[in-house]
Order: C-alpha cells, then sequence, then structure tokens
C-alpha cells in the first residue's frame, strides 16, 4: 500500500505557494517601508525645494522691482532742480509741473511721490490711480501719507525701501535723501517714491517666475519670504512684511509644473508588479515543468500500485527535466525487468525441475485452456494419463536417483511426441505423466498410445523387477472426446481427467503395459435422463462400449 502523506510533509506546490506568499508580502513590507521611510521624503524633498526655488524667484522679482523703484527715486533725488526745488523753497523754473505729470507717472507705474524738506515736512505730494488714470495733489500732513512709525525707518541719510499698507494698498516705498547731482549738499530733504503692488505688477511676476500668483487675505502668523519651505504642498502663502515684521500683503503660490509625490504612485505599483511577477511566473514555469508531470507520474504509480498493475510511465507526458525523465525512463526499464522476471517465474513456476516439462500447476492451466476450447468448438482430444509400471521396485533395485534419470528419459521420450504447439506433456506427480493431444478419430488415438509404447520401448530401460516385461514399460488411460461442444457439459473439467484416471486403472488392473480408452461421448446422457454422475461414478467405465486395447503384445 502507498504510504500516506504524513502531516509533516509538503507537496511542491504547497511549499512554492507557501515561499511565493511569504516572498510577495516581504516584498510589499520592504517596498512599502522603503517608500514611507526613503523615496517619498526624498521625493517630498525635491518637491519642497522647487517650491523654495520658486518662491526665491518671486522675493528675487520682488526685491528687483523695490531696486527698481530706488533708482528711480534716487534718479530724482540726486538732481539740481530736486534740491534748488527744497533748497530755495519754491517751484523754479516748472521744477514739480514738468517733471510730476501724468506720463511720469504712468510711464514708471508711480502710485505716489512726496517731496519733504529736512524737517520731514511735505513740501509736494501726488497721488496717481492706475484705475482712472487721475493724478492727484496731495497737500496733507507727511504723517496721513507715511505712518511716522515708517518715516523713522525710511528717512534717514542712506537710502531705503519698505512695503507698507498706504490707503489700503499694498505698497513698495523707496526713500533716498536728495542732494545736487554730484552728490553734495545733503541733509536737504527726502524723495519719497511709491509704488502700489497691483495685478498688472502680479501678472508680471507671474510671467517672470512662471509661477501662479494670487493676492490673499493677511494669515495670521504670517509667513514671510524668508520662511523656508519645509513641506512641500499645492500652493504655498508667503507675505510681504513691513520693517516691523508685520504683514502686508499675502500671496497664494502655486508652481504649475510641481506634482506632489504621492505615497503610492504608480512606480511604486510597477515595481511591485514587476518583481512580484517574476517568482509567479516562476511558479508557473515550474509548475508546468517539474510539479504537473511529477504529479502526473504519481498519480499512474499511486493506481498501478492499487490496482496491483505493473505499467510502464506513459510518455506521452513531456518530460522536459532530464532528472525527471530519467526517473521515468529508470522507471519504465524496471517495469519491463520486473515483467521479464515475472514472465520467467511464471515458466518457472509452470515447470517440473526435475524434467523440464510442465508440471501439476502447469498441466491445469493447459487442461482450463483446452477445456474452454473443446466445450465451444468441434474438436476432438484425448487426455492421456501415463504411469510407469512397478517403477517402486525400479527405485528399489536402482536407486532414487537412477529412478530419476529414468523419468527424465520417459519425460524426453513423451514431449517428442506433442506435434502441436497446443498438444502438451506434464508431469503429473511420481511417475506419472500426462498429455494432451488431438485425436480425430479412434484409429488416430490408438495410434498414439501405440507410438507412445513404442517411445518408452525405444528407451529400453532394464527393469529386471518388472512382472510384464524385462524392460521398463508405462500404462495409459485414455478420456477421448470427439467432437466437443455444448454437450459437454453434463461433465467437468476435472471429471474428464478423473475419467482418464479410471481408464488408466483398468489398465493397471488388466496386467499393465497395456492401454485402455474412454470415449467421453458414450456416457453422455440419453434424452430424458437425469445425469451421467451415476455412470461415473460407478467404476463400471469399460463397460462403456469403447475400444480398450492390450498392448503387451508388442513385440520386445
Ligand atoms: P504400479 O505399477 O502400480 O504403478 O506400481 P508402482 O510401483 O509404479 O506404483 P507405486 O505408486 O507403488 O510407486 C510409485 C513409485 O514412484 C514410488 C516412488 O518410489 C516412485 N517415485 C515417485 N516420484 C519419484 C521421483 O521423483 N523420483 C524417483 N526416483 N522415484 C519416484
Ligand atoms: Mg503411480
Ligand atoms: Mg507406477
Amino acid at each position: 500500500m502507498p504510504k500516506k502523506v504524513s502531516p509533516q510533509q509538503l507537496s511542491v506546490k504547497t511549499l512554492y505557494t507557501l515561499l511565493v506568499i511569504s516572498y510577495l508580502t516581504l516584498l510589499f513590507v520592504w517596498l512599502t517601508g522603503f517608500r514611507y521611510w526613503v523615496s517619498y521624503p526624498a521625493d517630498m524633498a525635491t518637491a519642497a525645494a522647487q517650491q523654495q526655488r520658486g518662491i526665491e524667484s518671486l522675493a528675487q522679482a520682488l526685491s528687483l522691482a523695490q531696486e527698481q523703484l530706488q533708482i528711480m527715486t534716487n534718479d530724482h533725488a540726486q538732481w539740481d532742480d530736486s534740491w534748488d526745488f527744497i533748497r530755495n523753497g519754491r517751484d523754479k523754473n516748472g521744477y514739480l509741473s514738468s517733471n510730476f505729470i501724468v506720463s511720469t507717472f504712468a510711464s514708471l507705474s508711480l502710485n505716489g511721490v512726496m517731496i519733504l524738506d529736512h524737517n520731514q515736512t511735505l513740501r509736494a505730494g501726488y497721488r496717481y490711480s492706475n484705475a482712472n488714470g487721475q493724478l492727484e495733489h496731495y497737500s496733507g500732513t507727511t504723517d496721513r501719507l507715511l505712518p511716522p512709525i515708517l518715516q523713522t525707518v525710511l528717512l534717514g541719510s542712506t537710502p531705503a525701501t519698505a512695503m507698507t499698507l498706504i490707503d489700503g494698498f499694498p505698497t513698495m516705498i523707496a526713500a533716498n535723501p536728495i542732494s545736487r547731482s554730484d552728490g553734495t549738499g545733503e541733509g536737504v530733504g527726502w524723495m519719497v517714491f511709491m509704488k502700489h503692488l497691483n495685478n498688472s505688477m502680479l501678472g508680471d511676476f507671474e510671467r517672470i517666475t512662471r509661477l501662479n500668483i494670487a493676492a490673499v487675505a493677511i494669515t495670521n502668523p504670517a509667513q514671510g519670504f524668508d520662511e523656508p519651505v519645509s513641506i512641500a504642498m499645492i500652493s504655498v502663502i508667503r507675505c510681504l512684511l513691513d520693517p516691523f515684521e508685520q504683514p502686508v500683503y499675502c500671496l497664494k503660490i502655486t508652481d504649475p509644473d510641481l506634482s506632489l509625490p504621492h505615497l503610492l504612485n504608480m512606480n511604486t505599483l510597477q515595481e511591485m508588479l514587476i518583481i512580484g511577477a517574476i517568482p509567479v511566473s516562476l511558479f508557473s514555469i515550474i509548475l508546468h515543468l517539474i510539479i504537473t508531470p511529477l504529479k502526473v507520474a504519481n498519480s499512474h504509480l499511486l493506481r498501478n500500485l492499487k490496482l496491483g498493475h505493473i505499467k510502464e510511465l506513459p510518455l506521452t507526458q513531456s518530460f522536459y527535466i532530464t532528472e525527471i525523465a530519467q526517473l521515468a525512463n529508470s522507471h519504465n526499464q524496471l517495469v519491463a525487468t520486473i515483467r521479464d522476471q515475472n514472465q520467467r517465474l511464471e515458466v518457472l513456476s509452470h515447470t517440473d525441475a526435475l524434467t523440464g516439462v510442465r508440471n501439476r500447476r502447469g498441466f491445469d492451466r493447459m487442461q482450463e485452456r483446452a477445456w474452454y476450447r473443446l466445450c465451444r468448438n468441434p474438436l476432438s482430444m484425448a487426455l492421456i494419463m501415463i504411469d510407469i509400471d512397478y517403477f517402486k521396485l525400479y527405485n528399489d533395485r536402482y536407486g532414487h536417483q537412477q529412478g530419476d534419470q529414468a523419468l527424465q528419459q520417459v519425460a524426453t521420450a513423451l514431449s517428442k511426441l506433442a506435434r502441436r504447439t497446443d498438444e502438451e506433456i506434464a508431469r503429473f506427480g511420481g511417475e506419472e505423466f500426462v498429455l494432451l493431444v488431438y485425436a480425430d478419430s479412434r484409429e488416430e488415438l490408438e495410434q498414439l498410445c501405440t507410438q507412445i509404447t513404442n517411445a518408452i520401448r525405444i528407451l529400453a530401460i532394464p527393469h529386471p523387477d518388472s512382472d510384464v516385461s524385462h524392460r521398463l514399460t508405462i500404462s495409459m488411460g485414455a478420456a477421448w472426446i470427439h467432437h466437443g461442444g455444448p454437450w459437454l457439459g453434463f461433465i467437468s473439467a476435472e471429471e474428464w481427467l478423473q475419467l482418464a484416471d479410471q481408464a488408466l486403472y483398468l489398465a493397471k488392473n488388466n496386467g499393465r503395459n497395456q492401454y485402455r480408452v474412454i470415449d467421453v461421448a458414450s456416457l453422455r446422457p440419453a434424452a430424458g435422463s437425469d445425469s451421467a454422475d451415476g455412470d461415473l461414478a460407478d467404476g463400471n467405465t469399460a463397460d462403456l462400449g469403447f475400444a480398450s486395447r492390450q498392448s503387451t503384445s508388442w513385440p520386445e
């Protein structure tokens, strides 16, 4: 019986499946961990750096704008006309009317100008509205236009810039001490230029920086442009601060080229799929090349084992793997060897060791086949039992060994009498043989019996103790079936043999060295009679009206 698979044993398929699942789990954990702790933070840092560069470029654009405003202010502050105006206290030569006109404000994108004397008193002031293109003189106090707190910052001995809210507008301010064109004569006053941060300026910044910029409400706490970007976001808010770090104007900055990394992006998924596909494809290859052939071979072996068959593995299943193919071939060769040995054993088990002819078991098989054919076909056969006369006495005189030699001689002589492949001689046991032969007529059968007697006689084995001859003789009893067929149903194969034995008994009783024949057809029950058993059992076969003949009269 096939040994059962114990719970500790694993099939290759289960083992591989477990390995693949563990591998995929580890892979998933590893890739997710790597993504979470290494590549995702790196991507985020790259995005933050990109955002930081965007903010820096906007800050640069803003400081450039402030620088430009500062340059313009400086141009007007370090100028003899301005110095003269503040020094002399009046608009000589139309200084104000020729320089501070609409076209100047429009072309320089200015929204305000203040000219202050050394007491920070407003000597001239203008406001320009980009919306309606109106230039308006301003004649109030300095404090109304420029918060006093800013005056302390801006109005010093050096040029200065600042951001602040003026009239609700975020405004860039540049202040410069007024001097002569050659830089001398300082300390007379200040030139202050103002410029609103309006939408058109934001549009300019957008073009320069390639960012999307939108003004938003002031946030709290407000982050200035110096604040580094720590976490990348879709948009960041940065505010312009006044000199006291108070927010003046906040901008929402969005980089359209920035795509924020996702924790599980397509790349990671693709990597997982590709790396995960490797063991899965390997599995299908191993399944096709190793596991399935092994399973098929195994199921064949188990079936053969269960049915007790010794059969080759079908090589229709392609074994691509050399070792498996070799295993299958070796198994098939082993099966061929076992078959061969079984055949030899079969022959041996049906052969008599001493004489080399069939033994009793071999005879049984032979008789069974013959009986089967006889019961179906109109064949004519005889079963002849042959017994050596006074063989015990022969043994007693010559010894068992010589008795064996005599038996071998008799067997060889008898086996030569078999005329067809299906006519065979067998050693029935002891000094008895049995012969199955075809005989279509009584004459043929009698002729054959005579031939057998002759064959033994020709051996001329001396037997001085025999009562019937001075040579070894035999007695025979034949049970003859003439034209077999279903009519034989009234007896069995064993009874056929018994009839031959009865015939032999008659021959022995009648003096030995002779043969007797029983015609089985003569025992056939007459129509209406129950069976032939009575006839067979009463041992009266000698009187059943068929040929029997003594052969003692053969010439010596
Ligand atoms: P009968 O004429 O009535 O047949 O007398 P018989 O002596 O031949 O018959 P019996 O049955 O009394 O003795 C058979 C003898 O055959 C007995 C035994 O010694 C001998 N015998 C049986 N088998 C063998 C064998 O294998 N080798 C030898 N040498 N003798 C055997
Ligand atoms: Mg005997
Ligand atoms: Mg005998």
